[in-house]
């Protein structure tokens, strides 16, 4: 019997701003923002060079007293710390400056402590920018953890054309993934009456066919390519926002890249491995694969084995092990039921391994 959830709550940041040198603008968001008080600047010992010591300047330069963390892996542990000070400073918000993990240790000490939390990402390498869920690592289990959806999101895209290359094709791989991820979550209303919002769903979508028609661009590293990814990678975590859940965002493809995270910790970034799932959950779905291996493969993403350090063995293990990792998450994988050989069959069709 098909159900429709009885209510969820949509939170969403109340103020997005992107564009070029836009860094100085955070001092008054924080005012607009009517937060009265300190900041906890949590950042990396690099993005603290290259942008988190200027967001944490221009907030002071409002009259606000601001420290900063420079944190490091995103343990729950880390989280605990930078709650502890926020705390013992009586912060007022919480500003997550960094590429992924720094954001997602924001976020959640943000949320634990009831305090707006602002996200002001240098990279473009996930859709955790905008979204109110955490990746944190300590709390057995290798998805993203509930949190909140980050008050304000500032992106300076002069800091973004110039991160690595390799984090940008990492960000492709990302909101490629919402082709089968979406498909994954119309076949758990289907089959099981999950919720299925059409129009968080088509958000999702409409990121990831964006990204393909500009994949040329942003593999070229143009900022107006960039622009698109990083516009893309906002309205994929606002479209989790509206569904209520990272739904639309993450199908059997992260599951295949978390069960790698499992098998062999830290080997590549998250959006390489979710984009090498793509192609091969895409196959089982009956969609063009071959279309989104070409599109990865001209974004400069890896579309095989080799290029996410990972063994043909550790890719069939992983793709066995998918649909246990995250208990209640019904995707294609509980339909097709892949055995040891049907999972080389997969990966060797799909060449993610030779
Ligand atoms: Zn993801």
């Amino acid at each position: 019997m098909l159900k429709v959830a009885s209510s969820h709550r949509m939170e969403l940041p109340r103020e997005v701003i992107i564009g070029d040198g836009t860094l100085p603008e955070i001092g008054e968001l924080y005012s607009r923002l009517g937060l009265a008080g300190p900041a906890l600047v949590v950042t990396g010992h690099k993005t603290y060079d290259v942008a988190g010591r200027e967001v944490g300047s221009y907030i002071s330069e409002q009259g606000v007293e601001v420290r900063y963390v420079k944190a490091d892996k995103p343990t729950i542990g880390e989280v605990r710390r930078v709650e502890a000070i926020a705390r013992e400073m009586g912060v007022k918000a919480i500003i997550g400056v960094g590429g992924g993990s720094k954001i997602d240790m924001a976020k959640l000490a943000a949320s634990h402590l009831g305090i707006p939390m602002i996200s002001v990402p240098t990279t473009a390498s996930h859709d955790g920018i905008s979204s109110p869920f955490a990746s944190i690592k300590g709390l057995n289990r290798p998805y993203s953890v509930r949190a909140e959806a980050p008050t304000a999101v500032l992106v300076d895209m002069d800091v973004i054309v110039d991160s690595p290359p390799r984090l940008v094709a990492s960000g492709c791989g990302d909101v490629v993934a919402k082709f089968t991820a979406v498909r994954d979550w119309r076949l758990a209303h289907e089959r099981n009456g999950e919720y299925y919002g059409q129009y968080a769903a088509s958000l999702a979508l409409m990121s990831a066919r964006l990204v393909v028609r500009n994949a040329e661009r942003i593999g070229n590293g143009s900022r107006e390519g960039l622009r698109v990814l990083m516009e893309a990678l906002i309205s994929c975590g606002v479209s989790m926002s509206i569904a209520g859940s990272s739904r639309p965002c993450s199908g059997s493809e992260h599951l295949f890249s978390h069960a790698l995270d499992v098998i062999r910790p830290g080997g590549a970034l998250h959006g390489e491995q979710c984009g090498v799932g793509t192609i091969m959950m895409a196959k089982l779905h009956g969609l063009r694969w071959r279309k989104i291996r070409s599109v990865l493969a001209t974004i400069g993403a890896p579309t095989d084995a080799e290029g996410i350090a990972a063994t043909p063995e550790q890719i069939i293990r992983a793709l066995l092990m998918a649909p246990e990792v995250r208990p209640g998450r019904y995707t294609i994988l509980n339909e097709v039921r892949l055995d040891e050989v049907a999972a080389a069959r997969l990966a060797m069709s799909t060449g993610v391994i030779k």
